[in-house]
């Protein structure tokens, strides 16, 4: 079991509001209250949010107070458990909910914390997990099973993302379309396969992520660049359009592209972040009886407890294939660029 040696440790902080910016520094070990854990930090990945940060864009301007620790996506081993914890012991592998909530709103005391109007993000919001040393409420600390790799238990987070959205509608014998091949569209084409789904066409502008698609299970894959979602409605032979959409690609265009080739009666989870500005045929979501529902992070923890049991049933070794580079921590500079550059799936980060 590892044991805390050290005042202080390593992180990796956006140091000043510029593009880039990224430092390593050596930062105080965090402190634990009662019902805290302390988490010595395996393994962590790297988000499209953590990029945001990285390019320092509009929203990162708005949101980020510099220097902060970055990174919420991670798995680590408890070295330390607060007096008041009882559920998670020193020794336990964990990652965690990075969506910190208040515990005692409406939403909150009626089991759905997802929808806390209170809640804060981790790595965003407050300093995050890119670092040697975390600590965390034990109530946002999830237990994993050592059998799956540490590579796909750092991934949860995004994955969670994945499992909310595409559970969000019932999925057997539908056809479904999902936009966007990134990390989280490619998770959930699995998802989706083991829940039902007849057809399941993937689009993006990205050919080796639409591969990524076919392999992990795709019916049909349009690359929007050179051809169009009907011509995938023709060659399924759909009559209809999509029963369900999952928009994971935060374009508008693309989203404009799943408006059209809903059925009727269609359902779509929005977990993209698509810009306020984004124009929309209202006209087809209104005579069409469509019906869209916004996703913002997992569901506490229904979300995390569905993922623990997909895992453990043969999900893992598909989500392998969806993480395509690890670097030591040190080598940060060059997993955000290769992260940035859409030429790659997850990329992980080695803490230890
Ligand atoms: P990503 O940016 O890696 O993937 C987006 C994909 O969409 C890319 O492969 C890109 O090539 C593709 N794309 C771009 N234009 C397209 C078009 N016109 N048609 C089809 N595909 C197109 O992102 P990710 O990490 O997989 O996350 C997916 C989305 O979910 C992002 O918008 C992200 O910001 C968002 N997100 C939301 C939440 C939430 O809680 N709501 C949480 C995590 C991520
Ligand atoms: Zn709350």
């Amino acid at each position: 079991m590892a044991t805390v040696s050290s005042n202080t440790m390593k992180a990796i902080i956006k140091q000043t509001p510029e593009p880039g910016g990224l430092i390593i520094a050596d930062v105080p070990m965090p402190k634990i209250g009662v019902k805290d854990v302390l988490v010595k930090i395996k393994k962590t990945a790297i988000c499209g949010t953590d990029i945001h940060i990285y390019n320092w864009d509009e929203w990162a301007q708005r949101t980020i107070k510099t220097p902060q620790i970055i990174g919420h996506e991670f798995v680590g081993e408890v070295v330390e458990a607060g007096e008041g914890v009882t559920n998670i012991k020193p020794g336990n592998l964990v990652s965690g909910e990075g969506h910190l909530v208040c515990g005692v709103c409406r939403h909150c005391i009626t089991g759905n914390l997802h929808l806390c109007r209170q809640t804060v993000g981790i790595g965003v919001n407050i300093d995050g997990v890119f670092s040697e040393y975390i600590s965390i409420p034990a109530s946002n600390a999830w237990v994993c099973n050592p059998a799956v790799s540490e590579d796909v238990l750092s991934v949860q987070d995004p994955l969670g993302n994945a499992v909310h959205t595409a559970l969000s509608f019932n999925l057997i014998g539908e056809d479904v379309l999902i936009t966007g091949a990134g990390p989280i569209g490619l998770m959930s084409v699995p998802i989706v396969k083991r829940a039902g789904a007849r057809h399941i066409v993937v689009t993006d502008i990205n050919p080796k992520r639409l591969e990524m698609a076919k392999d992990l299970g795709a019916t049909a894959t349009v690359d929007v660049t050179k051809q169009n979602i009907s011509d995938a409605i023709k060659f399924l032979n759909m009559n209809e359009g999509f029963d369900v959409g999952l928009e994971m690609s935060g374009s508008p265009a693309a989203f404009n592209d799943m408006i059209n080739a809903m059925a009727n009666g269609g359902k779509i989870a929005i977990l993209g972040i698509i810009s306020n500005s984004t124009q929309v045929d209202w006209d087809k979501i209104i005579f069409n009886s469509l019906t869209l529902k916004g996703i913002y992070g997992r569901e506490m923890y229904s979300t995390w407890y569905k993922m623990s049991m997909l895992l453990q049933s043969g999900l893992d070794k598909e989500v392998a294939k969806i993480i395509t580079h690890s670097f030591p921590f040190q080598d940060f500079q060059e997993a955000f660029e290769i992260m940035k550059s859409g030429e790659s799936g997850k990329v992980i980060l080695d803490w230890v």
